[in-house]
């Protein structure tokens, strides 16, 4: 026996958070019947359709990406901008995957895919704190007194950011900028710009270029590659 929501995020429907939400709707039939509850408990021979529509499970598949700027992450865009999924091949694409948290439009690097609901549930739950690393260039001369403040925490929009890894990877004197290590374990809306910003030394560029033991190594901007099974079993 299973939980609804989470047969429904096995079967790449949605995450588990978005599975509750169309259960709730009332879009969800178990062997015909309407159920809202998304702890209803189903076996495997329950049929389960979403829009009475049957969903089996599916096999996961999972992909590393390194996003260009100029790419919204979304599935779809209402105005009708570049997606991150145009990137992807039709085959690719076909197999229902969604993006793993977001990157900004402007923000380039590394974003994984994945049609395994569980598993981007748990990348994106606060607690589990997976480590991101970002590249940033910022302008100015980042200063010790920065450096401390971004490591310890900082204010943004009522929210103190949890401690940070910070250092200054090279400091370009011709041009006034700086580019910084900065590896965070969550993933507030523009995280990054905003703590840089706050410090007073905004981004003129971000990256990211890690994400828990993941790099780009390998992949160049705009392609991606599938996750090796020991890469997957190590994120889990
Ligand atoms: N922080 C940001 O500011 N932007 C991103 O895209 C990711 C982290």
């Amino acid at each position: 026996m299973m939980r609804l929501q989470k047969r429904l995020a096995e079967a790449g429907v949605a995450s588990r958070r978005g599975a509750v939400e169309i259960i709730e709707s009332g879009r969800v039939k178990v062997n015909g019947v309407v159920v809202k509850q998304p702890g209803f408990s189903v076996a495997k021979e329950d049929k389960v359709t979403v829009d009475d529509k049957l969903i089996e499970k599916e096999e996961h598949v999972y992909y590393l990406l390194n996003k260009p700027t100029g790419y919204v992450t979304t599935v779809k865009d209402d105005l009708k901008r570049r997606t991150v999924m145009s990137l992807f091949d039709e085959v690719d694409k076909s197999q229902r995957i969604f993006p793993v948290g977001r990157l900004d439009y402007d923000t380039a690097g590394l974003l994984l895919f994945t049609n395994d609901g569980d598993l981007a549930y748990y990348l994106t739950r606060p607690e589990y704190d997976v480590p991101k690393t970002y590249l940033a260039r910022v302008e100015g001369m980042l200063t010790k007194a920065a450096i401390k403040t971004l490591k310890a925490g900082v204010k943004i929009d009522n929210y103190v950011t949890k401690p940070a890894r910070v250092k200054a990877v090279e400091y370009d004197t011709k041009n006034n900028s700086t580019l910084v290590e900065i590896i965070i374990a969550e993933g507030k809306n523009q995280q990054v710009r905003k703590m840089m910003e706050t410090v007073g030394f905004p981004v003129k560029n971000l990256t990211r270029v890690g994400y828990s033991f993941l790099t780009l190594d390998g992949v160049e901007r705009g392609s991606y590659r599938a996750l090796k099974i020991h890469e997957v079993k190590k994120l889990y």
